[in-house]
């Protein structure tokens, strides 16, 4: 029997910086440290960061004024640093920013879009702490989200009826590469002469009346690409991801539009040793709110049940 472990598994650069933060913090910190959201998606590391004395909430009312605090990785509206500066918690005293630089990235991408007269539409998932962060940029609430391809024809109508001069189209970090394609072939095949074409993220020429930007992030990408060669490869994939893990469910839905018997676990304890019956080439992946200990916990929990 053979286990492939995704060369690309488990967390990005972006969570491995936003947890070294609040774990840096936190030490330093002599009184309660504060995180606003999920810090990650992944229950077992916020099990594990609370050990350590990190106070996670999800209402920013719950945070003191003048508390230590630190933002997730995900990126926060505007709106998030205003309350937050009304209890003194600003960036050089007590506010530690772990915004990833790749989503800082896709808002600035939306604010010169905006800013250029485009009207933006984001791929994304609607209550997604990164949705709403970008959407801040755009027309908040009002922006236009569209969560999967299925929806073109509904973002179709969305630009057909508004009568816009130009749009452009932009993607969560974490959505699916394929899905984000699929999105725009499906727009563009029930709009009339005017199609959808990639505008380089540099965004020199945005002369475009119609245009979508590649905002997926490269860590994505590669876990997504290497799932893709896993599961062509293997008899059953196990998945590893939080159960709110946006990128680690497409990791998931990958696996099963391949038609490979795939299965979304959280933790070792949940592999079931009749699922490995006959099986003889087994691929292994994990989102990017994994920690490497799990990875490798479930690695030896299934050669322990099937050995
Ligand atoms: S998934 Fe991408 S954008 Fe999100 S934290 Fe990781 S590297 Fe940054």
């Amino acid at each position: 029997m053979e286990i492939k472990v995704a060369k690309h598994a488990g967390f990005c650069f972006g969570v491995k910086k936003a947890i070294e933060i609040a774990e840096e913090v936190a030490q330093k910190n002599k009184e309660k440290t504060y995180v606003y959201g999920q810090l990650v998606h992944n229950e077992q590391v916020i099990k594990d960061l609370e050990g350590k004395g990190i106070v996670f909430v999800e209402n920013i009312n719950e945070i003191p004024e003048n508390s230590v605090t630190v933002l997730r990785a995900h990126g926060e509206p505007g709106t998030t640093y205003s309350i937050l500066g009304q209890k003194s918690i600003v960036r050089g005293k007590n506010l530690n920013d772990a915004t990833c630089p790749l989503v800082t990235l896709v808002h600035n991408v939306a604010i010169k879009l905006k800013n250029s007269g485009y009207e933006v539409i984001l791929f994304g998932k609607r209550n997604h702490p990164e949705a709403i962060g970008t959407s801040y940029h755009l027309k908040g609430k009002d922006t236009f989200i569209v969560e999967k391809p299925e929806q073109a024809g509904m973002a179709a109508d969305y630009i057909s009826k508004n009568n816009f001069e130009k749009v452009a189209i932009i993607s969560q970090t974490t959505m699916s590469v394929y899905g984000y394609k699929m999105l725009i072939d499906n727009i563009n095949s029930k709009l009339g002469n005017d199609k959808f074409e990639e505008i380089p993220l540099s965004l020199k020429d945005l002369t475009k009346k119609y245009g979508y930007v590649d905002t997926i992030c490269n860590p994505t990408k590669q876990r997504q690409s290497d799932t893709d060669e896993i599961a062509k490869d293997s008899e059953i994939v196990i998945v590893i991801g939080g159960k709110n893990s946006s990128n680690s469910k497409e990791l998931y839905a990958k696996c099963r539009e391949l038609g490979v018997e795939s299965y979304f676990i959280q933790s070792g304890q949940q592999l079931q040793k009749e699922w490995f019956k006959g099986k003889e080439k087994i691929g292994v992946t994990a989102g990017a709110s994994t920690p490497d200990y799990l990875i490798n916990e479930v690695v030896e929990k299934i050669r322990e049940i099937t050995s």
